[in-house]
């Protein structure tokens, strides 16, 4: 395996897509947050997932959402409010970052969550990843998820080691970011996290046998899954990526 200072592997980028998209249609994980659109909605649920499971979670936004159901309403609620909504979650800091993210949005953007990047990253406990994913999955921009879920299978794919701290490395960073696809970046990152939970998980086995991106997959070839990898040359639409950083 590669360290994660070279990259020699060529795909089709526009099949990779294609292919992992019509598998997330089949395998879409319902959860309350992946049905609606409302940033507002979305962010209580990134903030809420931190470091809690998804199970955990889905029962507490629900009620929190229909007590609170937007920032006018969230604004007017009090700490203790808060925090009887919140305590089983665990994590007390939790509704202190809450009530300075909410101020600051009604301070400075006027109790509209902003869209561009830059401003986001002015809020309170918002890390690049909440912005990304509240990006994408509000308003199907097409930014990438970089969590080490995705470094793990872009790892794979790429057959380039990875540690905790891949999901900074500038390699990683762009290799993700350039297999989102811009023209449905929201079905293609669901399907990219949906993929790394239940076909590429973290310590098991990955069952490449059944993985929809498997043709593209150099550890797949490594183990000799994969058959037919692409040695053409590299197009408008392909990506060749072969260099030293
Ligand atoms: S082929 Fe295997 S290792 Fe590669 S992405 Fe799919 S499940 Fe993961």
């Amino acid at each position: 395996m590669k360290t994660s200072s070279s990259v020699d592997h060529t795909l089709d980028v526009v099949s990779f897509r294609s292919d992992l998209i019509n598998w997330g249609k089949e395998h879409f994980r319902s959860f309350p947050w992946r049905s609606t659109t409302n940033p507002y909605h979305i962010l209580m649920a990134e903030v809420m997932l931190h470091r809690t499971q998804a199970s955990q979670v889905a029962p507490i936004y629900e009620r929190f959402i229909s007590g609170y159901p937007d920032i006018a309403s969230l604004s007017r609620a009090t700490r203790e409010e808060l925090h009887n909504s919140l305590y089983s979650l665990g994590l007390r800091w939790r509704v202190d970052l809450i009530i300075d993210m909410v101020a600051q949005i009604n301070e400075c953007f006027a109790g509209q969550i902003p869209q561009e990047k830059v401003d986001l990253l002015t809020l309170p406990g918002i890390s690049d990843y909440v912005a990304s994913a509240l990006r994408c999955f509000a308003w199907n921009l097409p930014d990438a998820i970089i969590d080490t879920n995705t470094v793990r299978v872009t790892g794979r794919i790429y057959n380039l080691e990875t540690r905790d701290s891949s999901r900074r490395n500038s390699l990683f960073r762009r290799l993700i970011s350039d297999l989102v696809d811009p023209q449905q970046p929201r079905s293609y990152n669901f399907a990219l996290l949906d993929l790394a939970a239940q076909v590429c998980p973290k310590g098991q086995r990955p069952l490449c046998e059944v993985c929809p991106v498997q043709k593209y997959c150099l550890y797949s070839r490594k183990i000799g899954l994969s058959e037919g990898f692409s040695n053409r040359s590299a197009t408008s639409s392909e990506s060749m990526i072969s260099e030293e950083i």
